[in-house]
């Protein structure tokens, strides 16, 4: 998650929500969830001032959400060194024509317009990524449909890397499969797909008048113009939320009341604040528990941690690729 702001709930819902329930699983997955401050800069290099202190809201929204620092390692991808050392090799043997070739390499230099993205660093940025995985030797990624492409060149790089180099005669990137985790595409009050860039996000933090508010002006069903006229919750933004966060009984009594126009949009959006106000305020209780300091004392932490497991690769990495003189030498 890069730290680019605070987090929403279509974060929470297509993410966060996600690795939580994989680091409650019977402990089944050793997990490494990081904030991804270096790749923040790819977009916001010529102003680096909210990194920092998005980074430490970015980590409150992770706790917040239920990562428990004592079971998963939580970090930040600027303190672990070989986050910068891995890109550079791998760098070496990454075809160019398969960075161009990332679907949002192209979409991203169009929609954000206004930032000059031909850069070195933003066409390689792939190459961070699939560093960032590779590093932890993982068996696999969770992610949703929309990150499945950088998944797999992460895994083209890693088999390119496997027929180059070996270590002690076996393979030293083992390549990680996709985790699908469901990622529905929550919308934002205007409709379109929740994000930052279009601010129309419900943010992790909101207090519950500001939600209610949000939900007040959240566009509707678009044939539901009088309260007289029947609409379908179906062609609702409001009705994908009750999808997502409505009971059964709740979400029945939507449909019914919307199809029949026994409901007024006003009272079918008070549920749906409703609903949300109840997912948000665990979260904000737990949020509240944590102190800078805790955070920040976290962050070190599981950095030291990501350190250590990382370095383990990179000993394996330089190995495979006879830059040692001998284990000893060095590092
Ligand atoms: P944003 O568009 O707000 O910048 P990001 O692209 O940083 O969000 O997304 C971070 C993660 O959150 C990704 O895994 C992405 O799939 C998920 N995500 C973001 N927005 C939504 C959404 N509206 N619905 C579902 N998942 C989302």
């Amino acid at each position: 998650m890069r730290p680019t702001g605070k987090l929403h709930l279509g974060n929470y819902m297509g993410a966060l929500a996600n690795w939580v329930k994989l680091q409650d699983q019977d402990a089944q997955y050793d997990c490494y969830f990081f904030i991804a401050d270096l790749h923040a800069l790819t977009t916001d290099y010529a102003d680096t001032s909210g990194i920092a202190p998005n980074t430490l809201e970015v980590a409150l929204d992770f706790l917040a959400a239920g990562l428990d620092p004592e079971r998963s390692t939580i970090f930040v991808q600027s303190q672990v060194k070989q986050h910068y050392e891995l890109p550079l090799l791998l760098g070496m043997i990454t075809p160019l024509g398969w960075l161009e070739r990332v679907p949002s390499y192209k979409e991203m230099q169009d929609n954000l317009a206004t930032k000059d993205l031909t850069t070195y660093g933003f066409l390689g940025y792939p190459v961070l990524m699939a560093s960032d995985i590779l590093l932890y030797q993982p068996q696999f990624v969770p992610v949703g449909q929309d990150q499945q492409a950088h998944v797999e060149l992460t895994r083209e790089i890693a088999r390119r890397f496997n027929q180059f180099y070996k270590f002690d005669g076996r393979e030293v990137l083992p390549e990680p499969k996709v985790l699908l985790t469901p990622s529905p595409k929550l919308p934002g009050t205007d409709g379109r797909k929740m994000s930052k860039s279009y601010g129309n996000t419900i943010q992790m933090t909101d207090a519950e008048a500001v939600v209610r508010q949000k939900l007040k002006t959240m566009v509707t069903d678009p044939a539901r113009v009088r309260r007289t006229d029947k609409g379908d919750p179906d062609k609702c933004p409001v009705g994908d939320l009750h999808k997502v966060f409505s009971t059964a009984e709740t979400l029945a009594k939507v449909y019914d009341g919307c199809r029949s126009a026994g409901i007024g949009c006003i009272e079918c959006k008070g549920w749906a604040a409703d609903a949300l106000v109840q997912i948000l305020q665990p979260i904000q209780e737990r949020r509240a528990s944590y102190s800078t300091a805790m955070v920040k004392e976290i962050l070190k932490d599981g950095s030291r941690r990501a350190r250590t497991r990382a370095e383990q690769t990179m000993h394996e990495v330089h190995s495979a690729m006879q830059l040692t003189l001998t284990d000893e030498v060095g590092r």
